[in-house]
């Protein structure tokens, strides 16, 4: 069977996905990388939404409407900031993942795009942010058949290469 876990190099704003993941900041108001570009492009009705949700712990994630984006949901999700892995950072990366796919299922989303959680301004080193990914959904996927397409979007030729090589080594 072809893998439902797809990796393009592009801007998460223009995917055709039913929902996108934002990685957010724990006051969900917005900020700079990812973040920005995805209120950005949504448009104020997603800062509403955020306002109104108030915020968000880290490794936790909220839904809301896509605005004026393609994808007719964003899931928010908090990733950790990089303190050297003593704390509790891959767990929390983990989580980050699995409660926005359990949001998808709740909300049949069949398609979903992810950037790369913590490895900007949180700083996570790539590789290692890379395995906990495509390990974490690789794993959620076999226990569910409603989800039909994760697709990671990268934003360097770099960070494709190091998420398509932390599949392959699953394997
Ligand atoms: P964090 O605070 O979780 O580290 P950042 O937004 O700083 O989040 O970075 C996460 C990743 O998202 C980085 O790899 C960054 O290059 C990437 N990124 C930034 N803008 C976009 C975009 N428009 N589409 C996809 N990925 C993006």
């Amino acid at each position: 069977m072809e893998s439902k876990i797809t990796f393009v190099k592009g801007d998460i704003t223009l995917q055709d996905t039913d929902a996108i993941v934002n990685a957010a900041n724990s006051s969900l108001l917005g900020g700079g990388g990812v973040d920005g570009a995805i209120h950005r492009a949504a448009g104020p009705k997603l800062d509403e939404e955020c306002r109104k949700i108030g915020g968000c712990p880290t490794g936790q994630a909220v839904i809301t409407t896509g605005g004026n984006l393609k994808a007719k949901y964003v899931i928010h999700t908090v990733g950790p900031v990089w303190h050297g892995g003593t704390l509790n950072e891959p767990d929390l990366l983990a989580s980050c993942y699995i409660n926005s796919l359990k949001l998808a299922d709740e909300n049949g989303i069949k398609t979903i795009a992810f950037p790369s959680i913590s490895t900007g301004a949180y700083g996570y080193p790539v590789e290692q942010a890379a395995h906990i990914a495509v390990k974490t959904v690789s794993d959620y996927l076999k226990n569910n058949i409603a989800i039909e397409e994760v697709r990671f979007v990268l934003f360097s030729d770099r960070d494709y290469q190091v998420y398509v090589k932390a599949y392959k080594e699953l394997k």
